[in-house]
């Protein structure tokens, strides 16, 4: 049967098919340690979940308006003022059923078949699908760890064409963890203005930030940076609520939300009302939980750096946000295991998770197959032991 061209090329997420063999394999019995999966491990806050009981209780169970709530768009607008220096009306800013579905209202808002998008590499798996999934072109643009896998306008120039349209800027990082400072955000916004390109800023990690390291929005930087970019952000990460489903993004091109509003109103309509008045909670609600839940990553990642330190022969980019971090394994590669001989960071993967009982994802998924990355938003205990292995199949390869 001839089916969906468009379909057929997009690619099955590594990450959740690591997340689904680890979870096979747990079935069986076994135990393992998980740093696949982009999740906290902590339940959702509970204030935030007795405001979703009391919205149930209260019949707040029907349609809402598409685009979501006015309660929750004023909140939000609060929310980019205080946090972000960023003043969306609440008529710009759309909630949506996950940051995921924020970027793909936005991707398919502003590309036409053929228009180019320059994300950096290691990028965050999802975009170059998402692209391709608007008919768009995705352009990796390469980064280096030793410059902490960030983008310069020098690097850019490289990339960009007449069919470029349009920028991905994730900082915090998923996978590299790293953050953007203003002087930096500052030459990329230049570079957007230089080439008329619009920029989507994925800031879904922007609370879990550490060691002093600061979240800027780079639509905060100029009237022109506001003018073009679409702000994205979402619960998930920063409340532990990865599956109540609610994302939003904003927009200072009115054309812009009324069309992915639109586009949203014919797709899914409203995101889980019960969700909504949850997500009114978490971002107006008591912040204690994020802190606490902050600092709770903070210290992981000084433990699996640490921990990782004591490995010969691997290295890593120290992360400033986010809850991952990439190990580079590219010196194992050429090794054999047990009669399996590791080419790359998905070979490598494969033998942790089967011998050592170890999930990580392989670099591949990112653009990069000589790193791994391992999620620390999982206990202590588990990093211990996930590294304990980790260590011992390194010490074996030799
Ligand atoms: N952007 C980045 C960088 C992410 O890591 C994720 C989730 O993994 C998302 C967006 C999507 O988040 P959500 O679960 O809200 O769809």
């Amino acid at each position: 049967m001839n089916l969906s061209e468009k379909i057929g090329k997009i690619e099955e997420s590594v990450t959740l098919a690591i997340t689904a063999k680890a979870g096979k394999l747990k079935e069986e019995g076994k135990d393992i340690i998980g740093f696949g999966a982009g999740e906290p491990d902590f339940n959702t806050p509970e204030n935030i979940i007795s405001k979703a009981i009391l919205a149930m209780e209260e019949g707040k169970t029907k349609y809402t308006p598409a685009s979501g709530i006015l309660p929750l768009k004023k909140a939000l607008a609060e929310k980019f003022k205080n946090d972000n220096e960023l003043n969306y009306k609440p008529s710009q800013i759309i909630i949506s059923t996950g940051g995921k579905q924020s970027l793909n209202n936005a991707l398919s808002a502003i590309l036409n078949p053929g228009d180019e998008v320059l994300i950096p590499s290691p990028y965050w798996v999802s975009y170059p699908e998402l692209v391709k999934l608007s008919d768009g072109i995705p352009v990796l643009v390469e980064t280096k760890a030793d410059s902490f896998y960030k983008i310069t306008p020098e690097i850019l120039e490289k990339y960009v064409s007449p069919k470029t349209k349009a920028i991905i800027i994730n900082s915090p990082s998923n996978p590299t963890g790293s953050v953007y400072n203003r002087q930096e955000l500052e030459g990329i916004a230049e570079f957007a203005k230089r080439h008329d390109l619009i920029i989507i800023s994925d800031e879904m990690y922007e609370k879990l930030i550490y060691d002093g390291a600061q979240h800027v929005s780079i639509a905060s930087l100029s009237e022109d940076a506001f003018e073009r970019t679409i702000t994205v952000n979402g619960v998930s990460k920063a409340y532990a609520m990865t599956g109540w489903r609610i994302g939003y993004c904003a927009a200072a091109n009115d054309k812009i939300v009324k069309m992915m509003s639109n586009l949203q109103s014919h797709t899914t309509s409203n995101p889980s009302s019960i969700s909504q008045y949850a997500a009114l909670e978490a971002v107006s609600g008591d912040q204690t939980k994020v802190l606490e839940m902050k600092e709770e990553f903070g210290k992981r990642k000084d433990l699996i750096m640490k921990l990782t330190d004591d490995i010969p022969g691997v290295s890593y980019i120290k992360p400033e946000g986010a809850f991952y971090l990439m190990i580079n394994v590219s010196s194992c590669f050429g090794k054999e295991y047990n009669g399996r001989k590791i080419e790359n960071s998905m070979d490598f993967a494969d033998v942790l998770l089967e011998d050592k009982l170890v999930a990580v994802v392989p670099g591949e998924a990112f653009g990069d197959p000589e790193f791994v990355r391992l999620s620390y938003a999982t206990s202590r205990k588990n990093i211990e032991e996930g590294l304990k292995r980790f260590k011992e199949l390194i010490m074996e390869l030799g």
